[in-house]
């Protein structure tokens, strides 16, 4: 590690202004949203680390580039300019460009797996599980163990286990395994890396088999700097040869643009076979729009095709993660219990232990989510029971390992000092948590519960009680 500072490689042209709350307003707000933070306005959010997703702020040379949109239905220059971008930085044969990532999610789903399937992926995410189920797939998550233990300073937790994807080989037998689902920078276990060393393990197994694997290559840059930070070997290897260097070992990749590639919309799946590439063309004409734009306009691709270069830059990745390590090491310092190591996209609280008050079906992350908001208008979000939903043979709650709540961190959107307000209000929620009051659930809707789901305080009183 170098001893200098992480510092902006950039600096600011244009501000957005920002509305200023009292906490007795947004006890109001908070109130009106169900105590769901995704229910808020964005108007009532003073600092809004709901998601990192989509909420990037575009370069100069980024906005100069959708003025090249050509918005053609057709062949579009932009595709073209962005299939090229998707060759040269992670080296896929062929594009096929979806609105967003869960787009591409439902192409590589349709067109792999057959009911009665069995999909490993290292931690399940919402919209990847949710695509596998309804393609009547039954997900079987291969991580290491270590994931799912919040004090665990293991530096790779993203990886498979491969005694686990061994066993369900063994068990299912590989003819019923469509492909296995790897995800870099492992979002739901708190943006943790996998090594090139597993990574390059995992795809050795699975092709001894003809079990292709494919990518969840939405954070695979992020994944690239700890690997270069991590790992023997790495450390003089540029970004873009890390990054090229993962998918190499891959069949291809399923992309959310709107997190590493710096675009507020976009996504793609790219793959290495021609067959499977011209199923999902044919399918992408019925879900998304025609093969060459995908759902997409022009201009968002010729933007998407420049932040993917800009992503692999060394100073922008550097600051990007400093910038959430800057805010993790000011909680770990006030003993705020959070996942270790820090990982790449946010900091994760470990509700569980920091509201021990609170039973798990009052659903503490839920809970400190929206008095966070209370206390200083921060936005986060919840990741845990209700984000896990139901199991869908018993309709029980899920319960995973890790009740957490995420403060992700926009790409080159907030400074240093909104950190610091940021980490001020956890600090004093901290220093108090018996203020904070469980919920209950007052509607629930059936897919992807956590979006709209709503709540209200079991005590009847306010989710964050007054000093
Ligand atoms: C965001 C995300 C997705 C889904 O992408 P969308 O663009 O939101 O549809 C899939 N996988 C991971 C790991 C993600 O973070």
């Amino acid at each position: 590690m170098s001893i200098r500072s992480w510092a902006e490689p950039y600096k600011i042209k244009m501000v957005e202004h920002l509305r200023m709350t009292t906490p007795s307003e947004r006890a109001v707000s908070i109130r009106q949203a169900g105590h769901n933070t995704f229910l808020l306005r964005s108007d009532d959010v003073y600092i809004d680390l709901l998601t990192d997703s989509g909420t990037t702020a575009m370069s100069d040379r980024q906005w100069a580039a959708m003025m090249l949109g050509d918005e053609a239905y057709a062949g579009s220059k932009n595709y073209y300019k962005l299939e090229e971008a998707v060759r040269q930085y992670y080296g896929y044969k062929h594009l096929i460009p979806t609105h967003q990532g869960r787009g591409a999610e439902n192409l590589l789903s349709q067109i792999a797996i057959r009911k009665g399937d069995y999909v490993p992926g290292n931690m399940y995410f919402t919209t990847t599980r949710l695509h596998q189920e309804l393609c009547g797939g039954q997900f079987v998550d291969v991580i290491c163990d270590e994931a799912h233990d919040p004090t665990s300073e293991f530096p790779f937790k993203g990886n498979v286990d491969l005694k686990k994807m061994q066993a369900l080989i063994d068990k299912v037998g590989a003819d019923r395994i469509p492909y296995l689902s790897l995800e870099t920078n492992v979002n739901m276990a708190g943006g943790q890396p996998c090594s090139m060393a597993n990574i390059k393990a995992i795809c050795e197994l699975c092709h001894a088999h003809d079990i292709p694997v494919f990518l969840d290559a939405t954070r695979a840059v992020e994944n690239a700097y700890f690997i270069k930070e991590l790992e023997e070997g790495y450390a003089e290897k540029t970004i873009a040869e890390i990054l090229r260097e993962i998918c190499s070992h891959t069949d291809g990749c399923t992309m959310s643009a709107k997190k590493d590639s710096l675009v507020n919309i976009g996504g793609f799946l790219a793959l290495n076979d021609d067959k499977l590439a011209e199923k999902a063309r044919n399918m992408v004409v019925v879900y998304e729009g025609l093969h060459t734009y995908g759902g997409m306009a022009g201009r968002d691709m010729e933007a998407m095709a420049v932040g993917i270069a800009e992503s692999v830059q060394y100073d922008h990745i550097r600051a990007r993660i400093g910038q959430v390590e800057y805010l993790g090491e000011k909680l770990i310092n006030a003993g705020v219990p959070i996942i270790r190591p820090i990982g790449g996209h946010g900091i994760f609280l470990d509700a569980a232990r920091f509201l021990p008050h609170l039973p798990r079906d009052q659903f503490p992350a839920q809970a400190l989510a929206a008095a966070l908001y209370v206390d200083s208008g921060v936005r986060s979000m919840e990741r845990g029971a209700v984000s896990a939903g139901r199991d869908p043979e018993t309709g029980e709650n899920r319960y995973p390992n890790l009740e957490l709540v995420r403060l992700t961190i926009p790409r080159r959107v907030y400074t240093q000092a909104h950190m610091d307000v940021t980490a001020e209000s956890v600090i004093h929620l901290f220093e108090n948590p018996e203020r904070v009051q469980g919920l209950k659930i007052t509607y629930e809707p059936e897919y992807l519960r956590f979006f709209q789901c709503r709540f209200e305080p079991v005590s009847g009183s306010a989710v964050l009680l007054e000093e």
